[in-house]
């Protein structure tokens, strides 16, 4: 049986290939296709549906069912065994369809009369496009046999959906890679601009599925795989130099290029008809769609390195290099699923925004975008598979939305939008040397936050007083090796010129939770948020912490030195930091160096423990700088990496805004000078009510500086102030509505 089979569907393929040759018009190839598999399976009925929109799936073909049916019967997803087909990914095979739980019958196709069923969902590297279904009248279920030919022909009738071979009129997916596609993902950087797409890794088109002679088509394929085996022992080779980490992700390739399940799997898919090309691509779509599923991360991050080493296979097979010769377009922006921040520093400011798939607020490629001030959207699912090089595209970063080859009218409304913002980007450039003095003459420092050398122009152009944070770990994360001592010296030395006598605050280095070396040895922890991180690395094994204390003393050179220890959760671990602090300063008297003339060392209040520590620790720091960002993610207990909890708490709800009160009055009573840095200081609302409690220093990316200073020259802090307490006094959740609603009547 399984030979007879086998047989039949190569001839099945053969046949589909006669097909895919004529240039029939869409849709009466589809109708050829249903009565091709329906005649080689023996069954009744063979129908093709195909996703009308994400939800909606729509019977386009059939061969046995009622031919008024078509394009008229529309299920929802998840509806019937069609639907289930589509929704759980898997097929359905059953002998007696109207008994199956969830089994729904549809009048108008006269389905009633066919008792097996066999569903065998349609996609392409992991993108459900529809349901490939057979029907008979016996009562049956279809052997392993059939249902593998099902799947074989569902992957290149994914193909040809994807050639556009079958576009026709009302054909479901006739217009795909055609119309307008929105993508609502999540905030990384805001601003507005408009460009054209440029794929970080363009996809490799696959345009035989099927071939015409399975022996030759087994010999690239094996042969191609032997190449693939190759290039991934060179790199193992020349991995003397890498981490340990890089090394695991490495051998977990070596083990798939190996892998003889693997290479079965697709060497049978070969010998039953599919090129090389298409049996590789089926391999990869299965693991993509394991991957929407999986909830490990472990076994999805191996699911990532096979689909990884897939598309370096495929990369061998049609000779298409990562470099397709592809020109950037003028206005280019990058689209990707994820990017590391050496890959996107290649790429340099040229990008005009940048699109990710994945991606976090938090991650490395969002502080470089950050920095660089290109809009960021994130978490926009499957923009990799819709957009193609070149497509137009709008990118709101202040909203996390896309729009790809956008109509007339957004574009025109989106226009409108980036035209208001140069004006507002005029106005601010009129009020850079101004104070952020309110109304009723209360003044606001406004610093700016840093981490790259390529910040620093910034800092004279945004009108930022100074760099409130310095966040030094990037200088580590953009490298594949521990920096010198002597190199961050000079590093540091550069900032400080550049800043020209300007207070630089440097936070000495904050790895751990999301900011991982990949020259350190990877910590497995099971909340690294909450791990080993910053401060309790610097104190556990203080190598590092001292070569940068005194990299950071040698920079200043007698001039006046800043520095903050970042997530300091205890009095304690501030004194245990400034004691190696004062000890770097010793040796550097006894060699001789010249000392900083001042010298301030302060602490970041990360935790709610530390708002509660006793008046001695508050009276010993010399400032204190609040990092919003970690202190609200551990103030509400949600991941500021997780956007579905983060986005449940408002920064302006009232306990949260009376905590930091609460720390500002602690500060005021013991003399201790505050500052607040995190993400919130740059918006314009937020920094307003930060302003308002009391936190009269602010540090913020640059671009936000002009419009904070903006909006806080417009107001009078007491009054939001008033605004803000009878919120809290008349039991509101959060304050937003109150303090929109007075700033509306100030015009
Ligand atoms: C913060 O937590 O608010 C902060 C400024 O530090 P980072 O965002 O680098 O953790
Ligand atoms: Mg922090």
């Amino acid at each position: 049986m399984a030979e007879r089979f086998e047989t039949e569907s190569r001839k099945l393929l053969g046949r589909l290939r006669d097909t895919l040759a004529e240039d029939s018009a869409g849709q009466a190839r589809l109708d050829r296709i249903v009565t091709l598999i329906a005649d080689s399976m023996q069954a009744e009925v063979c129908s093709i549906y195909l996703f009308r929109d994400s939800e909606t799936l729509e019977l386009c073909a059939t061969q046995g069912l009622q031919a008024e049916a078509v394009h008229q019967t529309r299920l929802r997803l998840g509806e019937g065994l069609v639907g289930r087909t589509a929704k759980t990914r898997t097929v359905v095979n059953t002998a007696n369809a109207p008994a199956e739980k969830g089994f729904r019958y549809m009048p108008e196709t006269g389905e009633e009369r066919f008792s097996s069923f066999c569903g065998v969902p349609i996609q392409r590297l992991g993108d459900a496009l529809g349901v490939l279904v057979v029907q008979s009248k016996a009562e049956r279920q279809f052997t392993p046999d059939e249902v593998y030919a099902l799947e074989v022909v569902a992957m290149v009738i994914a193909e040809m959906t994807e050639l556009g071979a079958f576009v026709g009129e009302g054909a479901a997916l006739s217009a795909l890679h055609q119309q307008p596609v929105m993508f609502r993902g999540a905030i990384g950087q805001e601003g507005a601009v408009e460009g054209q797409v440029f794929l970080h890794e363009p996809r490799v088109v696959v345009t035989n599925p099927i071939s015409d002679d399975p022996d030759s088509e087994l010999k690239r394929l094996r042969e191609a795989v032997e190449t693939l085996r190759g290039s991934v022992d060179d790199m193992l080779m020349r991995t003397d130099t890498v981490s340990t980490e890089q090394r695991e992700v490495l051998d977990a390739y070596r083990m798939f290029a190996n892998s003889r399940s693997w290479m079965r799997r697709m060497e049978s898919d070969v010998e039953n008809g599919l090129s090389a090309e298409a049996a590789v691509e089926k391999e990869q779509s299965l693991a993509r769609t394991r991957m929407n599923g999986a909830t490990d991360a472990y076994l999805r991050d191996r699911l990532h390195d096979l689909d990884d080493l897939s598309n370096r296979l495929l990369r061998i097979l049609t000779g298409q290099g990562r470099d397709t010769g592809a020109e950037m377009p003028d206005n280019p922006v990058l689209i990707a699923r994820n990017i590391g921040p050496g890959e996107l520093l290649e790429y340099g400011k040229k990008l005009r925004g940048i699109v990710l798939e994945e991606g976090s607020v938090g991650s490395h490629a969002a502080i470089v975008a950050r920095a660089w001030a290109i809009p960021l959207v994130i978490h926009a699912g499957g923009i990799t598979t819709e957009a193609l090089n070149g497509d137009p595209i709008l990118v709101d970063g202040d909203q996390g939305i896309v729009h790809l080859r956008p109509d007339d009218t957004v574009t025109a409304a989106f226009r409108d939008k980036i035209a208001m913002q140069a004006r507002a980007q005029e106005r601010y450039a009129s009020i850079r040397d101004l104070p952020a003095e309110d109304k009723a003459g209360n003044v606001v420092g406004l610093h700016m936050n840093a981490g790259l050398m390529a910040d620093l122009p910034s800092l004279p152009t945004s009108g930022a007083e100074g760099v409130g944070l310095f966040r030094t770990e990037l200088q580590f994360l953009i490298r594949n090796q521990m920096p010198k001592r002597a190199e961050l010296s000079a590093l540091y030395a550069r900032v400080m010129d550049a800043a020209e006598g300007r207070r630089v605050a440097f936070r000495t280095l904050d790895i751990g939770s999301d900011k991982v070396l990949p020259y350190m040895k990877p910590n497995d922890e099971p909340n690294p948020a909450m791990g080993w991180r910053a401060i309790r690395v610097g104190l556990d094994k203080p190598g590092v912490l001292r070569m940068q204390l005194q990299a950071l003393l040698r920079a200043a050179n007698g001039r006046p030195l800043t520095i903050m220890f970042p997530f300091i959760a205890q009095y304690d671990e501030f004194r245990a930091a400034r004691a190696e602090f004062d000890k770097a300063i010793a040796r550097e008297k006894i060699l001789g160096h010249p000392l900083p003339d001042k010298i301030e060392v302060g602490a970041m209040l990360e935790t709610p423990s530390l708002a509660f520590a006793p008046n001695a620790f508050f009276k010993e720091v010399d400032f204190l700088s609040i990092g919003g960002n970690d202190l609200k993610q551990f103030f509400f207990a949600a991941d500021r990496e997780n956007e579905r909890v983060r986005r449940r708490y408002d920064t302006l709800n009232v306990s949260f805004l009376s905590f930091l009160e609460q720390i500002v009055e602690r500060c005021r009573a013991t003399g201790t000078p505050v500052s607040f840095c995190g993400e919130d200081a740059g918006r314009p609302v937020e920094a307003l009510c930060l302003a308002a409690i009391g936190l009269r220093t602010l540090s913020m990316r640059p671009a936000s500086v002009g419009p904070v200073k903006h909006l806080i020259r417009r107001v009078n802090l007491n009054e939001a102030r008033e605004v803000i307490h009878a919120a809290r006094d008349a039991g509101e959740q959060s304050v937003r509505k109150s303090i929109t609603e007075w700033l509306a009547k100030q015009g």
